[in-house]
């Protein structure tokens, strides 16, 4: 399930501390600790998948579960009315820096409409 070298398999441990926010046995959810909006969280599977290239049909229902998380904490932070963006970046030219699948939520400000 974890991965020794990886730094969110540790927070999800809670090996390194992290503002941890939500936790089932399934997701955890953190603030970004280098937040690019006023709402910036980090929501992972437990289970160590490096990104989306390993999501195979066998994760559906993990994926499905994680984004419930998402759409709850979009509610608890209060940006589900006003917008947020969910992003996951994947590989080197999709900007991955942290190899454990992750995804962002963003809200809190109007964000600019660019991709890329
Ligand atoms: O999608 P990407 O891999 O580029 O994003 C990794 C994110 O993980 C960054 O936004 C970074 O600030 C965050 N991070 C974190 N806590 C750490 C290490 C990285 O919140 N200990």
């Amino acid at each position: 399930m974890y991965s020794d070298d990886c730094i969110f398999c540790k927070i999800a441990q809670r090996k390194i501390s992290s503002d941890i926010i939500y936790e089932d046995d399934q997701v955890v959810a953190f603030k970004d600790i280098q937040p690019l909006a006023p709402v910036h969280l980090l929501v992972i599977p437990k289970n160590h998948l490096s990104s989306v290239n390993e999501v195979t049909s066998e994760y559906e229902g993990l994926i499905g579960h994680l984004f419930g998380v998402i759409r709850r904490l979009a509610q608890e932070f209060g940006v589900a009315e006003t917008g947020y963006r969910v992003v996951t970046n994947t590989g080197a030219d999709g900007g991955q820096v942290v190899g454990h699948l992750h995804f962002h939520l963003l809200g809190g400000q109007a964000l600019e409409a660019k991709i890329g």
